[in-house]
């Protein structure tokens, strides 16, 4: 559905302010895409709450009209998860931007859903506090919690799922309920919560969340290294997980990826397979011997470069760097789409994955990006190429697949931090099997008419 009549117009309206619905054409066109190559379907209208109660209302009322329901954050997913499949409403969370309490006595802070994360961590750093996952966009906070969102911290820090311990959410009937506790711990019955986090909106709109936070490190060392070969650059990422140096980051980069940023930002990086790693400690002295012992546990692997930095410029430059990874890609290859590998596998089982990944890309002739969150045996490939041109475009839907295939068969997963969305759903069956059936059913009973977010997840 892609219009409201007049009288469905004024009553959405009734439910908030004039300011706060519209049917205008930019709006509804700035709500059908995220970063993916997946276009939605232009919604009737869009409409920003303030308050839980708001999205209660409004949720209430499509609930009685038939009418579906795309919650948005702010569209910087990668798997066309907010974009809306069906037409019908999107619940625009970003007006729902307040942080409500920070809590530094119990390391804690409530916040509406529409809070950015960048903004959370300058309220809370001055607390000494922050939370620490951080996918490269600045996403909301809803946004991450429906995408169980992580980044380059996670593989010391954990994912957005290790950091929610309270919920409220307005159920597609507009129902409201509470979900979690406060404490530090709880075995009490089923973790509503964590069925909610990753739940990508099919399930109901969160509208605050009660987030733990955790306290800045004292001081941080930023490194380079780099490695004659991929092999060699993936074993030592094995051996330095296991090795208990806990690296606070730890990033692959191939040598076609690191030229891109050269060329870009002129960084002078060396053109190798290279690791950007961080490490936190209590004192300069703690994190030399990290230096030290990194040095020579990399030798081994016949790491060849090394650049080590504790400034803060130099462990902003390398993160900025990779963290326009993807924005460095699209503007190296104006006018063409990019299709996201984001597998995950153990991580003794990474360096296997990421050189048939490579092999896949060299084989085929492809244009593709490895590289990935190597800490945490996830592995991006991004493709590039056109949609239009429908033999190109298979043969990177083929690369996909077979990185996907063996990721699954490796014990892993189709989808390490971005979610299913769209993209993805083709692989659910294969990583899930009758457990899918499972997820449908808890789908069905909180969503009987299949409004939330229609077309995702399942196909
Ligand atoms: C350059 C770049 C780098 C990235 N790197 C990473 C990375 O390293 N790791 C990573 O995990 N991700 C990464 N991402 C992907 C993206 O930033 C995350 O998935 C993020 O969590 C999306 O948040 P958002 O606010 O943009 O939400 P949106 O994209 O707007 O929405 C995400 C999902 O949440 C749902 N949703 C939004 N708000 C609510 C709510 N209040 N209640 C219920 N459902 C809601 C939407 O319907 C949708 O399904 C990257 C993206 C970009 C552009």
């Amino acid at each position: 559905m892609n219009e409201f009549n007049e009288t469905q117009k004024n009553t959405l309206i009734s439910m908030v302010s004039e300011d706060r619905f519209s049917t205008g054409i930019s709006d509804k066109n700035s709500h059908i895409h995220d970063i993916s190559c997946h276009y939605g379907e232009l919604p009737a209208g869009i409409i920003w709450p303030e308050s839980t109660e708001e999205v209660a209302d409004i949720l209430q009322w499509t609930y009685a009209q038939k009418i579906p329901v795309t919650p948005w954050g702010a569209g910087t997913s990668t798997e066309g998860n907010p974009v809306p499949t069906c037409g019908g409403l999107v619940v625009d969370c970003t007006h729902m931007d307040r942080i409500l309490a920070i809590r530094p006595e119990d390391m804690q802070a409530d916040v509406q859903p529409g809070v950015f994360r960048k903004e959370l961590n300058r309220k809370t750093g001055k607390y000494g506090l922050f939370f620490p996952p951080d996918p490269g966009a600045d996403a909301t906070i809803g946004g991450m919690i429906a995408n169980n969102a992580s980044g380059i911290q996670t593989v010391k820090y954990g994912a957005t799922k290790d950091y929610v311990m309270r919920l409220t959410i307005v159920l597609p009937d507009g129902k409201i309920i509470h979900t979690g506790c406060l404490a530090p711990k709880s075995s009490s019955g089923y973790d509503l919560t964590r069925l909610f986090v990753g739940s990508e909106g099919t399930l109901g709109i969160v509208t605050q969340a009660s987030l733990r936070l955790t306290g800045l490190p004292a001081h941080h060392l930023a490194a380079t290294i780099t490695f004659p070969d991929l092999e060699s650059a993936c074993r030592a990422v094995t051996a330095m997980i296991t090795s208990g140096l806990e690296p606070a980051a730890l990033e692959l980069l191939t040598p076609n990826l690191v030229r891109l940023m050269n060329q870009e930002k002129d960084l002078g990086l060396p053109e190798e397979p290279s690791l950007f790693c961080e490490f936190h400690g209590i004192s300069e002295a703690t994190l030399e011997e990290t230096k030290q012992l990194t040095s020579e546990l990399c030798r081994e692997y016949d790491a060849a470069g090394f650049s080590f930095g504790m400034e803060e410029t130099h462990r902003k430059n390398l993160w900025r760097a990779r963290h326009e990874a993807w924005e460095t890609i699209h503007r190296a290859h104006p006018g063409k789409e990019t299709l996201i590998v984001d597998a995950a596998v153990p991580i003794s089982k990474y360096p296997g994955m990421v050189l048939f990944a490579q092999a896949q890309v060299d084989e085929s002739r492809a244009v593709g990006y490895v590289f990935g969150h190597a800490g945490d045996g996830n592995l991006h490939v991004v493709l590039v190429g056109d949609p239009e041109n429908a033999k190109e475009w298979k043969t990177l839907e083929d690369i996909n697949h077979h990185i996907v295939a063996r990721a699954v068969e490796v014990g892993g997963t189709c989808t390490g931090e971005h979610g299913v969305g769209i993209g993805k759903r083709q692989f659910m069956r294969q990583e899930h099997g009758e457990s899918l059936d499972l997820m449908r059913q808890i789908k069905n009973l909180i969503d009987p008419l299949g409004l939330m977010n229609p077309g995702k997840i399942f196909i």
